[in-house]
C-alpha cells in the first residue's frame, strides 16, 4: 500500500533471461525495462510504486554467482548474494573491511536474497524518494527536493547538490570504494571496467542519474584486489540502533603499520555523502605519520573538510569526525 493507500504495482511484462546476451539486448531495447535480482530493492520500489519498469528481466539464472579467489584479487560474481561473499574463506582472512561492512548490513534473511550487484545499485533511503506523494527531483527530475527543508537528519552533507542531499545507502560500496574496487559491465556492443570510485554520480543538477551505466548494462562482476599481507582493516558502523539499521556514518578503513608508521591507509566513508565517499585527504595525511590520536583527528578534520550540513544534519559533521578517528583506532589497535 502506499502512503494514499492504494496497491500501485503497475502492470508489467516478467521475462526470465536465458543468458547474459540476451538480458542484455531486452533491456537495451527497452528505456521501460529493469534488472530482477534478489529483488529486496527493486519490489519494494515496485510495490510503492516509485518504479514501474514495463519489462521486469529477471537474470537469477544467468551464471554470474560465486567467488574466485585468484593471485592478488577476488572476482565476485554479479549475483552472490551478500552473505556467500561474506563467508568466503579468502574474503574473511585478507578482507575484512568487506566482511564486516557485510555482516553489519540488514540482515541474515535478506542477505540471503540480497545480490552484491542489487547491493550497489539499491536506491537511497530517502522518505520523499519513498513516498510518491512528495516532491522529489530524483524520482521526478524537476519537482523540487523535499528534504532540503525537511526531515533531513538522516541526509547527507559531503557531496550534495541544491537538488538533492540524499545518502547512498550501501555498506558494502564504502568498502569496495576503498579498496579500489572494479565493476565489470556488459552492454549490448561493448563490455567494460570502470573503477568503482569513478561508477557512482554526485547529484549535481541531475539526481536521477546515479552512475554510469547506461540503458541495458548489466555487471556481471565486481573484482576486488586483495589487501597486501599485513594490512589491518575494518569496518565501522554508527546508526540508530545496533541492528537491521542503516548508517548514519560510518567508515572503511586499511592501514599498513610498521613500527608505528603508517605505510600505506585508505579510507572511505558511508552515511555521510550523496555517493561511498573516499576520503583522499584523510589518506594523505595519515600515509607515512604515526599511528597515533592526533594524527587521527587530523585525517578527521580533512575527511570532513567542505561539509555542508543542513539544519537537521548538522551534528552529522563531529559524528562523522568522530567515526573516522574510532575505526582508524579499533583498524590500529589502539583504544578509540
Ligand atoms: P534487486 O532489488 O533485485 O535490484 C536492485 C537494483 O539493482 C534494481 O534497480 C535492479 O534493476 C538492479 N540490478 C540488480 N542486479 C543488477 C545487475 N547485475 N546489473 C545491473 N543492474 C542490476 N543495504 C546495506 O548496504 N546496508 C543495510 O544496512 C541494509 N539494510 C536493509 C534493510 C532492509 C529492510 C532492506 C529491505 C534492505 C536493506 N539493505 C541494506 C539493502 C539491501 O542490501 C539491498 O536491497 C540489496 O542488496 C539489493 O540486492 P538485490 O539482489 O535484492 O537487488
Ligand atoms: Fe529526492 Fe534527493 Fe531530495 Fe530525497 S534528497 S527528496 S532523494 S531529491
Amino acid at each position: 500500500m502506499t502512503s494514499q493507500g492504494t496497491l500501485a504495482v503497475r502492470p508489467f511484462e516478467y521475462i526470465r533471461a536465458a543468458d547474459v546476451r540476451q538480458a542484455v539486448a531486452t533491456a537495451a531495447a527497452d528505456p521501460a525495462a529493469a534488472f530482477l535480482a534478489g529483488g529486496t530493492t527493486q519490489v519494494d520500489l515496485m510495490k510503492d510504486g516509485v518504479l514501474g519498469p514495463q519489462v521486469l528481466i529477471d537474470i537469477t539464472n544467468l551464471p554470474l554467482r560465486g567467488v574466485i579467489a585468484g593471485r592478488g584479487l577476488v572476482s565476485v560474481g554479479a549475483l552472490t548474494t551478500m552473505e556467500e561473499l561474506a563467508a568466503h574463506p579468502v574474503v574473511a582472512e585478507r578482507l575484512p573491511v568487506v566482511r564486516q561492512s557485510l555482516l553489519l548490513a540488514a540482515s541474515p534473511q535478506l542477505r540471503n536474497m540480497a545480490t552484491v550487484a542489487g547491493n550497489l545499485l539499491q536506491r537511497t533511503r530517502c522518505r520523499y524518494y519513498r513516498d510518491v506523494s512528495c516532491a522529489c527531483n530524483k524520482r521526478v527530475p524537476g519537482s523540487g527536493c523535499g528534504a532540503l527543508n525537511g526531515h533531513h537528519r538522516m541526509h547527507a552533507i559531503l557531496g550534495t547538490s541544491e537538488h538533492c542531499i540524499a545518502t547512498h545507502a550501501s555498506d558494502l560500496a564504502v568498502a569496495l570504494v576503498a579498496l579500489d574496487a572494479m565493476v565489470r559491465i556488459r552492454g549490448a556492443d561493448r563490455e567494460r571496467a570502470v573503477p568503482l570510485t569513478e561508477f557512482y554520480r554526485t547529484p549535481g543538477d541531475t539526481p536521477s542519474v546515479e552512475n554510469v551505466l547506461e540503458r541495458g548494462e548489466l555487471i556481471t562482476s565486481v573484482e576486488v584486489p586483495l589487501l597486501p599481507e599485513g594490512t589491518r582493516s575494518g569496518y565501522l558502523k554508527v546508526r540508530d540502533r545496533a541492528s537491521y539499521e542503516f548508517a548514519l556514518a560510518s567508515a572503511a578503513a586499511a592501514l599498513v603499520i610498521t613500527d608505528g608508521v603508517m605505510r600505506d591507509a585508505r579510507v572511505a566513508l558511508g552515511g555521510l555523502a550523496t555517493v561511498p565517499w573516499r576520503a583522499r585527504a584523510a589518506e594523505d595525511i595519515l600515509r607515512g605519520a604515526p599511528a597515533t590520536p592526533e594524527t587521527f583527528a587530523a585525517a578527521a578534520e580533512a575527511a570532513l573538510d567542505g561539509a555542508s550540513p543542513r539544519a537537521g544534519n548538522a551534528y552529522k559533521v563531529e559524528l562523522g569526525k568522530r567515526t573516522v578517528v574510532r575505526a582508524l583506532s579499533m583498524v590500529a589497535g589502539l583504544p578509540g
